[in-house]
């Protein structure tokens, strides 16, 4: 027996999707078991739910390609809020890792899947990188369970390490690196227990390595590619995300991260990285020609200084393009309307930063064109599907999963605009969120998540500060 219901009487549609489809008129859509059925001006169904999405707007749910929830318990640090990245990983992730027990590692999950949906995001992949060999609970069990337990699509990049940074070598012996073999062993089993390869998967593992110079061997690098190629799984991690990386990998390896990820066979349309940030245009032609992706974190970047990834420049080499939260230890607010709105200033203003008068050579005045609101809706769903290879959610159109998220734009930042469209991502802020989607099950209902109590789960958050602070000497 099928089930269907209508959201009736949208005030105005994203798509996910490219150009002129960017936009769909609706007003309405039908929702049949899970899948978009029909959207245009449908009347409801003899004995269908009809929801009433007068003065709402839709947008596909988020797609966030790029996460460390347990870091939801780690925003603000002191001791990192002004360090770039090297200094900040070593003042706050790494010092504070070893403090997370299984309690603190949930809270901290919770937390940031909550902020996340509701922002309107239906799909999360997290870059996990607690754990080390003969660890007393398991990271990625507890991941898993909290996102089903929301009613989330959850992908969980399996980071880890063999071999140790010269910062950590001063952390306790409970952060040692893992044995190749001892990782593609949890790899195998989390495969096995947790990965469905369908375009409509509400569970994935990938492989992910924290950062390919730095967590193994270019021989273990290649190990692993091999690996999670015959399994069937994606390879992501972290890359060029500071000049660092460039120092590394010249130093190391005479050549450019991106080079380096191409002799570990660590390019392709399977793989994607956080970050991009320094490149050189050999690099981005690379990237390009392989359709290797990117999670494009502009947040993090700005907050660590690291600076503005060339999406204009990537997108135009063929780069998948999506974007990802990062930490919200490196960035506080870890929600996609945030960070969309961040990419959509930032990206103008990378161009803009080019513009020099015309006087002295220059064409343009300003970096207005960018990115438009389309684009940067595309990058964060539809684009966020492509590089975790979720086909079944290639945006608002009929036969596509139905992962919406409708908001509403009551507060009054959003007053007084004269397209609704573009609210969320042109304004920022929280909108008002009247219903998140996923697979067509509602998860967040009028503002609120089912079984969450904010109220509760904020008192729960500030006393866990209190412990991790007071346990600091
Ligand atoms: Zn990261």
């Amino acid at each position: 027996m099928t089930t269907s219901f209508l959201i009736s009487n949208i005030d105005a549609i994203m798509t996910g999707l490219h150009g002129a489809a960017a936009r769909h008129a609706g007003p309405d859509i039908r929702v049949v078991d899970g899948v978009i059925g029909a959207i245009g001006k449908l009347a409801p169904l003899p004995g269908e739910a009809v929801v009433d999405a007068t003065d709402c707007i839709a947008y596909p749910s988020w797609v966030n390609t790029h996460h460390h929830l347990f870091q939801s318990m780690l925003k603000g640090d002191p001791a990192g809020i002004d360090a770039s990245l090297t200094p900040w990983l070593a003042a706050t992730p790494y010092r504070y890792r070893a403090r997370f027990d299984e309690k603190l590692f949930r809270l901290a999950v919770r937390i940031g899947l909550v902020e996340l949906m509701r922002s309107g995001c239906g799909t999360v992949a997290d870059h996990n990188y607690l754990y080390y060999p003969g660890m007393p609970y398991d990271t990625s069990a507890i991941l898993f369970e909290e996102a089903e337990a929301l009613g989330l699509r959850f992908v969980l990049c399996r980071g880890g390490a063999t071999q140790t940074r010269q910062l950590e070598a001063e952390l306790p012996t409970a952060l040692r690196p893992e044995t190749l073999d001892g990782y593609l062993a949890d790899m195998e089993r989390l495969i096995k227990l947790y990965h469905d390869p369908s375009p409509m998967a509400m569970r994935r593992v990938v492989m992910a390595p924290t950062t390919p110079l730095y967590s193994a061997t270019p021989e273990e690098l290649r190990t692993m590619a091999g690996f999670a190629r015959r399994a069937g799984v994606r390879l992501h991690s972290h890359l060029s995300e500071t000049v660092g990386y460039q120092d590394t990998a010249h130093g190391k390896h005479h050549c450019t991260p991106v080079e380096f990820a191409e002799r570990c066979d660590w390019l392709g349309d399977d793989v994607w990285f956080a970050h991009l940030v320094k490149l050189d245009p050999s690099e981005i032609a690379l990237l390009g020609k392989t359709g290797t992706g990117i999670a494009h974190c502009p947040q993090s970047n700005g907050r660590l200084g690291s600076g503005i990834a060339p999406i204009r420049q990537l997108e135009e080499a063929g780069v998948p393009i999506s974007i990802g939260v990062d930490g919200a230890a490196s960035n506080e607010a870890a929600d996609m309307v945030s960070e969309t709105h961040a990419a959509w200033l930032m990206q103008r203003a990378r161009r803009g930063q080019e513009a020099t008068p015309s006087y002295a050579g220059g064409s343009f005045e300003g970096g207005a064109d960018a990115a438009t609101v389309e684009d940067v809706v595309r990058w964060g769903t539809t684009g966020g599907a492509r590089v975790l290879g979720l086909g079944a959610l290639d945006g608002l159109q009929v036969g596509q999963q139905a992962d919406i998220a409708l908001y509403r734009l009551d507060d009054p930042r959003y007053f007084g605009l004269h397209d609704p469209a573009l609210g969320p991502v042109v304004g920022g802020g929280r909108p008002y969120l009247k219903a998140l989607y996923v697979a067509g099950r509602a998860v967040v209902e009028d503002d609120g998540i089912p079984g969450i109590d904010l109220a509760a789960l904020g008192r729960e958050a500030r006393q866990a500060t209190r412990r991790l602070l007071a346990a600091q000497d």
